[in-house]
């Protein structure tokens, strides 16, 4: 039997399966998904099965043996490992890139190397004897780096002794986190044997005796630890007991449950509104078909989207299919893990990054050994190990958190559909605003091949119990200004502010952030704190008064003259939020403000304290950036405030409008949720831009049109497809002209495929590639950045032809090399 491994070096020489001979011991064990270690130049490294033959591919002779076979049960499922190939193509990273995002950090296996005595006789002559001696007998391993950090005067001694064969060495793969184990007492099944047993026990024995009468009392197994807190005796106690056979001690695994202890009220099904009956009635046919279907909800905020995804994923489970829900990390809150445990209890995994390593790995190990049936959480859940799924559900699925920056640069809701389509399953997005590329492929007018398809795009424009969504006023800063109020807080939000301080009742309050950071300036000479490594300002800390680069972490102090001219005048801009908290304080003094921002979000679950807090009414006013905008459902906030609406319109980014229409939406539609009537007033210098007048009205559909007629005018998604090639190189001549030679070789490979054409040329199918130019952030680590934009519409292999095209500049020596990033798919172009 031969295996083909894809090992893990992330390199495009070695990005294929390899072939190895599967020893016989292996044989039935071996799957493909099986994680295993294999020699590899002289290393052992860990790898996956990508497929099981009978014959290799290579001189049979030249084949090596599989060194371990790591699980029992293979972590990864042929499904996921197509699903990586696929990846790979998608988003130009190594086969083996993708299947490390797949699986948890703990399975992310290190090569260990042990070392053990091999001639006794030779080791007795050049060892020291304190050294054989803590190695031990032949046949006994120890790890080298634990040898060398005991002996390290005879690091040479060692050396040596391996060359010569003194010594032998293994390698093996060791996960980087173990399985906990817990010993745990049994009660043997011949309970009657054991009574007349005990009654056999002498009296001086008694703390046995006890010990033994508990266990048959209590029956099941117990933790060794609580056995013993609760009989009193000794483990000397449960050891004797169990040398007599009277009890068993076994190690049993156990699995680190972050929400062990917690109590969840169960719901049961809402009575579903008419709006809701009819979406869940479509998607419940969608699973109900196994065939695979994408869907968007779009549902107005406060429409009940989430009760519809509740009752989705009851129909998928009495299908005995699974689910898997992603929503944006950052609205993975208590409150909404509570909705999902409140109805499915025991049957969710919640995965999300606050989990220690070890949880995350158990929440894992729960979904791949059928213990749950729903997995629930942010961007890579989408590779929950599940082996039917009916249904995935991504909410918020405008949210740009589900593109990870990172490689594999992909997108959640793109792999969501690929996933599905291997499965057979239903995807739902689910947003109050889609994303402009969701709404254009859900509307799409129906051709004669759609025939008998149901409609795509799913509308629930009311929300439920026919409450109102809150009105909002749009307050011109400009006018605030020249009527002589040079506060950041307009007169209407200053007295709504006071007027809900009088009520009790609650603000959220938002500081669009983006395009909006901190800094140093000099009001004389207008000097700015720069990174020397990077094209970019630094970020100034107040509380350290430090100054670092986002991209390359320099800090350095902050100057308390200009460096430039050596004026005092010079300033620190603090985060935009704490400015407006000291505002706040000055304006309304014992106000009690719960500021939520990168500043103080940074200690594990410092979030959902602060959220806690807010949802006691501890505080009057939430105030923070982004963070406040998403899924918080609290009864007492009547009024949402935003400050700087603008800041991301100014961005050079074609999403600009998009994101403000959508960050506008979502934090007006945390006013007035429940019985009290909410309010919204937003601030900005352009209250004319068709994102806020649109927001205003909470009018998505013109937002649309207004918006598509852009992106067609200037040629941006949805109208066509980007991919983003950024090179950089620490020599700017050299990367110039790489650049130059790339962009060239990528537009003959297209002129030969025959669609290298203007996207506006009429052609179904058509390339441009624009650039090189200088990337927006022009230098970055001290090294020089390049990009070119490909923008294609049509049935093209984009990916394939930037692949190809980088075929020239995979050689060469190392130094000379230019780095290529490829982004496919681009959120930002920055
Ligand atoms: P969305 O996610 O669409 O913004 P939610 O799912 O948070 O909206 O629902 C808004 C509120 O309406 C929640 O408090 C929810 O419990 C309630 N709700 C949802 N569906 C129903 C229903 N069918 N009957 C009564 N209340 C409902
Ligand atoms: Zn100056
Ligand atoms: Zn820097």
């Amino acid at each position: 039997m031969i295996a083909k491994v894809i090992v893990d070096v992330p390199s495009r020489q070695t990005d294929r399966p390899f072939d190895y001979e599967v020893p016989a011991s292996m044989e039935d064990w071996i799957e493909v998904g099986s994680r295993v270690g294999v020699p590899f130049g002289g290393r052992v490294l860990q790898g996956f099965v990508t497929q099981l033959a009978a014959t290799a591919d290579i001189d049979p002779k030249r084949l090596k043996p599989i060194s371990e076979l790591l699980d029992p049960v293979p972590p990864l499922l042929p499904d996921l490992i197509h699903l990586a190939k696929w990846m790979s193509d998608k988003y130009c990273c190594s086969w083996t890139t993708a299947l490390q995002a797949m699986i948890p950090a703990a399975l992310k296996g290190k090569a260990e190397r042990l070392v053990g005595i091999q001639d006794e006789e030779a080791a007795a002559v050049d060892l020291p004897l304190e050294m054989t001696e803590w190695i031990g007998a032949s046949g006994q391993l120890v790890k080298l780096e634990a040898l060398l950090e005991r002996f390290p005067e005879h690091a040479r001694a060692v050396k040596a002794g391996l060359r010569e064969g003194v010594l032998a060495q293994q390698t093996s793969i060791r996960d980087r986190l173990a399985i906990r184990k817990v010993l745990t007492v049994f009660v043997p099944h011949d309970t009657e044997a054991i009574r007349s047993a005990m009654d056999a026990i002498p009296a001086r024995a008694a703390k046995q005796r006890e010990v033994l009468a508990y266990m048959l009392e209590h029956g099941g197994p117990l933790p060794l630890q609580m056995l013993l807190a609760e009989a009193g005796g000794s483990a000397a106690t449960v050891r004797s007991l169990a040398e007599k056979g009277l009890l068993e001690l076994r190690e049993v695994e156990q699995q680190r449950d972050p929400y062990a202890g917690r109590e969840f009220e169960r719901t049961t099904p809402l009575p579903l509104t008419d709006g809701q009956e009819a979406v869940y009635g479509r998607i419940a046919r969608a699973v109900d078909a196994g065939e695979p279907q994408t869907m968007l909800l779009h549902g107005v905020t406060g429409s009940g989207k989430t009760e519809v995804y509740l009752q989705s994923i009851q129909f998928c489970l009495e299908q005995e299919k699974q689910a898997i829900v992603l929503v944006p990390e950052i609205s993975l809150t208590p409150q909404m893990v509570e909705r999902f445990k409140g109805r499915f209890g025991d049957a969710v995994a919640v995965l999300h990054s606050r989990l220690s390593n070890g949880e995350r790995y158990d929440e894992w190990r729960k979904i791949r050994s059928r213990q749950v049936q729903v997995a629930i959480g942010a961007r890579s859940a989408i590779f929950a190990p599940f082996e039917r799924i009916g249904l995935i559900i991504i909410d918020e699925e405008h949210e740009s958190s589900y593109k990870q920056e990172e490689s594999p640069k992909y997108h959640a809701r793109d792999v969501a559909v690929r996933r599905a389509k291997q499965h057979g399953a239903a995807v739902v997005l689910g947003s109050a605003t889609p994303s402009l590329e969701s709404f254009a492929a859900a509307s799409r007018p129906m051709t004669a091949r759609d025939q008998g398809r149901e409609p795509a795009l799913l509308p629930m424009p009311d929300r439920v119990g026919g409450r109102p969504l809150p009105p909002v006023t749009v307050i011109d800063m400009r006018e605030e200004l020249k009527e002589g109020n040079r506060s950041m807080f307009s007169r209407l939000l200053h007295s709504s502010l006071a007027e809900r301080l009088e009520r009790g009742e609650q603000s959220v309050l938002l500081l669009n952030r983006r395009g909006y950071s901190t800094f140093v300036m000099c009001r004389s000479c207008g000097y700015t704190a720069a990174c020397p490594h990077c094209d970019i300002s630094l970020t100034f800390h107040q509380k350290s008064r430090v100054m670092r680069c986002h991209y390359c972490g320099h800090a350095e102090q902050a100057p308390a003259t200009c460096p430039s001219c050596q004026s005092e005048h010079i300033r620190y801009f603090g985060t935009g939020t704490q400015r407006v908290e000291e505002e706040l304080s000055k304006l309304f003094p014992g106000i009690r403000v719960i500021r939520m921002d990168v500043d103080t979000t940074t200690e594990k679950n410092s979030h959902e304290k602060l959220l806690k807090q807010f949802g006691e009414r501890k505080a009057d006013v939430l105030l923070g950036t982004q963070m406040v905008a998403k899924g918080l459902d609290f009864p007492y906030v009547t009024l949402v405030g935003v400050i700087a609406a603008d800041t991301s319109l100014n961005l050079p980014d074609f999403r600009a409008a998009e994101r403000t229409f959508q960050l506008l939406t979502q934090v007006a539609g945390r006013a007035g949720r429940h019985h009290l009537p909410g309010e919204v007033v937003v601030q900005t210098y352009a209250p004319e831009h068709y994102a806020v007048v649109t927001a205003q009205q909470h009018d998505y559909t013109a937002f649309v049109s207004e918006e598509l007629r852009h992106r067609g005018a200037m040629g941006y998604p949805p109208y066509c497809r980007l991919i983003l090639v950024t090179m950089s190189h620490e020599q700017l001549p050299l990367l110039a002209s790489v650049s130059e030679q790339y962009a060239s070789g990528l537009r003959e490979l297209a002129e030969h495929e025959g669609v290298l054409l203007p996207l506006n040329s009429g052609f179904g199918r058509a390339l441009e590639v624009l650039g090189p130019v200088a990337s927006p952030i022009s230098r970055m680590k001290d090294r020089y950045r390049f990009q070119c934009v490909i923008k294609y519409r049509g049935n093209i292999d984009a990916s394939a032809l930037v692949r190809k095209a980088l075929g020239p500049f995979l050689d060469g020596p190392p130094q000379r090399q230019v780095q290529f990033s490829i982004d496919v798919d681009p959120q930002v172009i920055l």
